[in-house]
């Protein structure tokens, strides 16, 4: 991968997703285009900054540490990657999103530590839509519990759901998803947001555009493959 590889992917994904968002009777602003930036070098990652990415995930704690100083100053970093509790301490303050929360122990752990800054964490609850054993999140049926649990810890605040749906050619996860995401809104649960619809990885982003996402998530088409090797 070189920059001017970078740029084409960029400007070739920008394509799709307002093509996806027009075809979803909605504006290509609307949705935001993450860039995943597991095993990717910082200055790859500054190259699609430069084109015009105006937010980052993560993976890992450590690797978000180990990068982070060398990213372009000022670029929003959301952690979407399983988070162990005794980790929530680095993200607190750095973070500009955890969309990867599906327990109440890990979000009163980010609360224990916003709350220490004074600052109300925005989060993103992780949602198995396809209830898979061996995938984080939590189930649709235990959701609202959830929901209603989190939303009274005062230095957290929901914004949204996040899913990461089988691999499957069809659309039946994406449309589950947008579902329950609807019907979830409707609840309208006291102090909770329901703005953000985080789904849609490189091989599935303009259908999940089209089943009602507003953030995508793109790794590989963006950067390439990913060589775990060079970790
Ligand atoms: C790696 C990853 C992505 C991006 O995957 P690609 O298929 O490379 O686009 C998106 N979301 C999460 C949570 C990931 O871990």
């Amino acid at each position: 991968m070189d920059n001017k590889q970078i740029q084409e992917n960029y400007h070739r994904i920008l394509e799709t997703i307002a093509d996806a968002a027009v075809k979803s009777g909605r504006l290509p602003e609307e949705i935001a285009f993450m860039a995943v930036t597991k095993t990717v070098a910082p200055e790859l990652v500054n190259c699609a900054i430069d084109c015009g990415i105006q937010i980052l995930g993560e993976n890992r704690v450590q690797e978000y540490q180990s990068k982070k100083d060398a990213y372009r100053p000022g670029i929003p970093v959301d952690f979407i990657g399983t988070l162990q509790s005794n980790k929530v301490k680095y993200l607190i303050g750095n973070i500009r999103m955890i969309q990867s929360v599906s327990k109440l122990t890990l979000a009163q752990e980010i609360e224990k530590y916003a709350a220490k800054q004074n600052l109300k964490q925005d989060i993103l609850l992780e949602v198995n839509i396809g209830g898979e054993e061996s995938k984080s999140g939590i189930l649709p049926e235990t959701l609202p519990e959830l929901l209603m649990q989190v939303s009274e810890l005062p230095h957290v605040h929901v914004c949204g759901l996040m899913t990461i749906p089988p691999p499957v050619k069809d659309d039946r996860f994406l449309k589950a998803m947008q579902e329950l995401f609807l019907k979830i809104k409707q609840m309208q649960i006291p102090d909770t947001e329901m703005k953000i619809l985080s789904m849609g990885m490189s091989d599935d982003y303009a259908q999940a555009i089209q089943c009602g996402s507003n953030l995508v998530r793109i790794g590989s088409a963006l950067f390439g493959a990913r060589d775990y090797s060079k970790r």
